[in-house]
């Protein structure tokens, strides 16, 4: 026998669960026989492609036993599955391998660790068990493999891991009911909890009980107990229903079964497919993100089957990255069984399901974007996304423009694109838009000042990603995209009264010459600004580099070597400061008004300063001037 110790994140896990989950202990049997469904899954497929595994006998099903003798209740769920051999049990009964669960845990804190729903948004799984059990135990042998193994835990510090012996590949995990889980040891409750949480699991789930009748009557009455076999859910492939009989409640109910979701979806969408091609797909939107939604290692939410035969839970390419927010199933009729990863990912008939559940999805967004509070709710969840795919997806372009949102100088809350241009004056050269990363500050940044006297809608970019996307995108119908923050934004919008050559060459050279030897290395250029009506000066990126919010994310990234692209310093010459530097001559007053025209520029832009106590000594110096 060898002891283990769980990994630090199970027991975090593990103590949070059975602190949040408390109102909701029943799900331990839902996650139990959802694993227990996919081990047969995994079995049947392996069944139907290899070899080595199509001379086994395998009969899939659930069996679940309990007993309710006062002396030690326990439920037992029994599976011909797949089973796990030594490794499989260590890695996954003893670490959680995900870094977004991981990360969630981290996350949460105070009050967010008693919300049931953030947690039964990653999935609990295997570990809820401990809920109802003070011990439990799983027999386990892999199919292919001699050896069985015993594990054994109380769900506290670690398990304990052991050989044995089992006749059959499959699972067995016995639950001992602690005080909190012995109501749970009836054919009653088992029963109510099947037919809630996992009616459409594919596999038949047997529920064993004794029967207990009488016989004969007064004296002669004999008490007969009888061991009796029931099956309690439906075993049908749900998406292969009529979609006429199935109703939301219904999606909703199926949804929860696979998807370790507590809450109902925002939406489904059920396609049954015939001819060229045949294919259901069923696709469920959650209410909520998936914790795992920006990492890397993200779990995939569609299973893909092949006439009914779960293939693979584990395919990122079933759907584009951007829509791995989706769950659900797709069950071709059309590939064959043992299709290999590379066929997958080339394969003609999968990449036509891909292409037409994807118009198939955005037009369901569509349709939600008709209920604008809704849209908003499922916007705030999985804009990010969506514009990932406003950038990515050429093809469905024209879709994915009408489904992205921006905050905006005219609009509360969010604005389309099509609304902007709508409000669009008749001369505008483009849509213009700001960004950084407070919308705050972006609000009241001097670089809108001019178009907001003008009376020209601006957008307010303040999610990073916008940086990105909106320059990928370029242009939205005729009307090119114009980024504030460079220098050459709003050339067009010049202010009237422009210098004459002559002021040009004899005043304002000369003027700009001097600013920048004060500012040396710090900059790139310093030109007179077109834009700025109220405010002195104003940093912006010039027109091919990026801007420092990009520098900031390629920075933040990893992508080091990446030169400093320096920014240009905007001054307004009709500003009263600029109006009395440029009667001043060269000396440590000059200098010092021209750092701050500098510093004050880039606290508005919300970036640090390089050096705050030199600033300070420089405003104090100014302030005691003044005074
Ligand atoms: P999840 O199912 O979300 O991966 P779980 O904690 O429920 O997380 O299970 C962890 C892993 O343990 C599963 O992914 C599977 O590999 C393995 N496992 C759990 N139950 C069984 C079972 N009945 N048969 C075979 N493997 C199982």
């Amino acid at each position: 026998m060898t002891k283990h110790v769980f990994q630090t994140e199970v027991n975090e896990l593990l103590h949070l669960i059975i602190h949040s989950l408390y109102s909701h202990k029943e799900i331990f049997l839902r996650e139990l026989v959802s694993n227990a469904s996919d081990a047969l899954d995994k079995l049947k497929y392996l069944t139907l492609t290899e070899d080595k595994f199509k001379k086994i006998s395998f009969d899939p099903k659930i069996d679940i036993v309990f007993n309710d003798s006062s002396d030690g209740r326990s439920i037992t769920i029994l599976d011909s599955g797949i089973g796990m051999n030594e490794e499989d049990l260590i890695e996954h009964l003893g670490t959680i391998a995900r870094s977004g669960t991981k990360n969630f845990l981290g996350k949460l804190t105070g009050d967010a660790k008693k919300d049931s729903n953030l947690i039964g948004q990653f999935g609990v799984g295997f570990y809820s068990c401990f809920m109802v059990a003070d011990q439990v135990e799983v027999i386990t042998r892999k199919a292919g493999e001699k050896e069985a193994y015993r594990w054994v835990s109380d769900g506290k510090t670690g398990f304990e891991l052991d050989k044995t012996e089992k006749k059959e590949p499959g699972t067995e995990i016995t639950l001992h009911l602690n005080e909190e889980g012995k109501e749970f040891a009836n054919r009653w409750s088992i029963t109510e909890i099947l037919k809630k949480y996992s009616n459409h699991i594919a596999f038949p789930v047997y529920l064993h009980y004794e029967e207990t009748t009488f016989d004969g009557e007064g004296d002669d009455k004999k008490e007969i107990k009888e061991q009796k076999t029931e099956q309690v859910n439906d075993a049908t492939a749900f998406w292969k229903k009529p979609k006429s009989e199935l109703k939301k409640k219904d999606y909703n109910e199926f949804y929860k079964t696979f998807s370790n979701d507590f809450q109902d979806p925002a939406l489904h969408v059920h396609t049954q497919a015939e001819g060229a091609l045949d294919y259901t797909t069923l696709f469920f939107v959650p209410e909520k993100a998936p914790q795992d939604l920006f990492y890397a290692d993200y779990k995939p939410g569609v299973k893909l089957y092949v006439k009914r035969v779960f293939i693979t839970d584990d395919e990122k390419e079933l759907l584009p990255t951007y829509l791995r927010f989706v769950k659900g199933i797709i069950d071709s009729e059309d590939l064959p069984l043992n299709v290999s990863r590379e066929i997958l990912q080339q394969n003609r008939i999968l990449d036509n399901i891909r292409k037409a559940s994807v118009k198939k999805l955005l037009k369901s967004f569509q349709t939600l974007a008709k209920k604008d509070k809704e849209y908003i709710k499922f916007y705030e969840e999985f804009g990010r996304p969506l514009k990932e795919g406003y950038y990515q997806d050429r093809d469905n372009r024209e879709l994915l423009e009408k489904l992205v949102r921006f905050k905006s100088t005219k609009a509360e809350g969010y604005t389309t694109l099509e609304d902007y241009v709508s409000r669009m004056q008749e001369d505008q050269k483009g849509i213009y838009y700001i960004t950084g990363d407070n919308e705050a500050t972006l609000r009241r940044s001097p670089l809108i000042e001019m178009y907001t006297k003008k009376d020209i809608e601006v957008l307010i970019a303040d999610d990073e990603i916008d940086e990105i996307i909106i320059p990928g995108a370029a242009k939205y119908g005729d009307h090119d995209f114009k980024s504030v923050n460079r220098s050459n934004a709003g050339d067009e919008l010049k202010k009237d009264d422009e210098p004459d050559e002559e002021t040009l060459e004899k005043e304002v050279k000369p003027f700009i010459k001097k600013v920048k030897k004060v500012l040396g290395e710090k900059v790139k250029d310093v030109k007179v600004s077109s834009r700025l009506t109220d405010s002195p000066s104003v940093l912006v990126a010039d027109a091919d580099d990026p801007t420092f919010q990009m520098q900031e994310m390629m920075r933040a990234m990893g992508q080091a070597g990446m030169p400093d692209a320096k920014p240009i310093l905007e001054i307004n010459l009709d500003h009263p400061i600029l109006k009395k530097m440029k009667g001043m001559r060269k000396s440590k007053d000059f200098d010092n008004a021209t750092e701050l025209l500098y510093e004050q520029a880039l606290l508005l832009e919300g970036m640090k300063l390089e050096n705050p106590a030199d600033f300070v000594k420089r405003l104090n110096d100014v302030l005691t001037k003044s005074l």
